[in-house]
């Protein structure tokens, strides 16, 4: 069987199937019923969110984002992040404009953030990318000085803390993925969180075409997840401590074999209690990525080049010049790192990827 950059997490079937009863006998499906309803409830309570909308992907999570903070002209935001950060922004005739990352913590340079400010710029959209919280202290600074808003793309940040508070307190307005390939996830999905009342109002209306009841308000979207997906998220719900601790285990064991050797390991920054959503690698040069994975592919061991290329290169999507982010983005693998993987497939991938890039 081929082993992936992830496998998604299923509960036992019959944790599920108890959900599903709870359908068939109400026969509500969708359009928040007690299921999604119960959800967004726990997860609320996990977040210590005021609001937290359930939606139907990380990816109208942004769009929705954008248009509840009213968002118009030029957003600032990294390269360095999955294809539906910044396709949201152009999405919602907004202009995407990159700047480089940290080289450490590979989250958006926030020494860099000033520089880029015209007036134009409307928000920063900072990714949490692979669960690293954002500078997010810089980015309040700096948005607070030049009246801006800030979204988080916490899209891998499920389960991070920063300074004891959810990741997901940050900034006006933060969203995730629920996606099954996530940390935690309901197949599809994704959720909106804010501590703001107004903007709470507009995203409510937004995710449901922008009627309440028998009220037109506005124009709006269709941005409900149905009750299936939140049966899949509440029967996952409860194994969430324990996939965090055995997706740590992993990760201890990976990082004693890549002790010493000439790959580098990106960190969050100081005060994270991290969530070990991706295990990343650098290596010196992408030769011996490519290497590496020819001898890993070889063995039907499939890690992914999360994330490449840099989005800065791509030609529909503002294209600009940012150095750190295009040399780590062609140097940077995500090894397989789920709860189901052996500690023996973790020592085989070790082993392949430190004798491939010796020689
Ligand atoms: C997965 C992801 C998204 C989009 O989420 P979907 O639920 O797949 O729409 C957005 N941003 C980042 C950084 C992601 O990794």
């Amino acid at each position: 069987m081929n082993i992936n950059v992830t496998q998604s997490f299923l509960p036992d079937f019959s944790v599920y199937q108890k959900y599903l009863k709870k359908i068939w006998r109400c026969r509500q499906l969708t359009n928040h019923g007690p299921l999604s309803l119960l959800l967004e409830n726990k997860l609320k309570k996990i977040f210590n969110a005021r609001h937290l909308f359930l939606v139907s992907n990380g990816t109208i999570a942004l769009q929705i984002a954008i248009r509840a903070l009213d968002l118009q002209g030029e957003i600032i935001t990294t390269p360095f992040t999955y294809i539906a950060t910044a396709s949201s922004i152009v999405w919602e005739h907004c202009l995407p404009v990159f700047i480089d990352i940290n080289k450490d913590t590979l989250t958006i340079d926030t020494q860099q953030i000033e520089r880029a400010i015209t007036p134009k710029t409307c928000a920063i959209m900072g990714v949490h990318v692979y669960g690293f919280p954002c500078d997010v202290t810089a980015i309040d600074k700096i948005a607070q000085k030049y009246n801006l808003k800030v979204i988080y793309d916490a899209a891998h940040a499920f389960g991070t803390q920063y300074r004891k508070k959810s990741i997901t307190s940050y900034g006006n307005i933060s969203t995730l993925s629920f996606h099954a390939t996530k940390l935690f996830h309901t197949v599809e999905g994704g959720a909106i969180i804010t501590n703001n009342d107004t903007v709470a109002k507009k995203i409510s209306l937004y995710r449901t075409f922008g009627h309440i009841g028998d009220t037109y308000y506005s124009i709006g979207i269709n941005g409900k997840n149905s009750e299936l997906h939140a049966a899949m998220g509440l029967s996952i719900f409860p194994k969430i401590s324990m996939i965090i601790r055995k997706r740590r285990k992993i990760t201890k064991l990976y990082n004693s074999y890549f002790q010493g050797t000439s790959l580098v390991l990106p960190t969050p920054i100081k005060n994270t209690a991290y969530n070990y959503a991706y295990y990343p690698v650098i290596f010196p040069n992408e030769q011996l990525l490519k290497k590496a994975l020819y001898q890993l592919h070889k063995k039907n061991i499939f890690p992914r080049r999360y994330f490449y290329p840099s989005l800065n290169t791509l030609p529909y999507l503002n294209p600009s010049r940012c150095p750190i982010s295009e040399s780590i983005s062609s140097r940077i693998l995500c090894l397989p790192l789920y709860p189901e993987l052996s500690k023996n497939t973790a020592h085989r991938i070790a082993s392949i990827i430190t004798s491939s890039s010796k020689n």
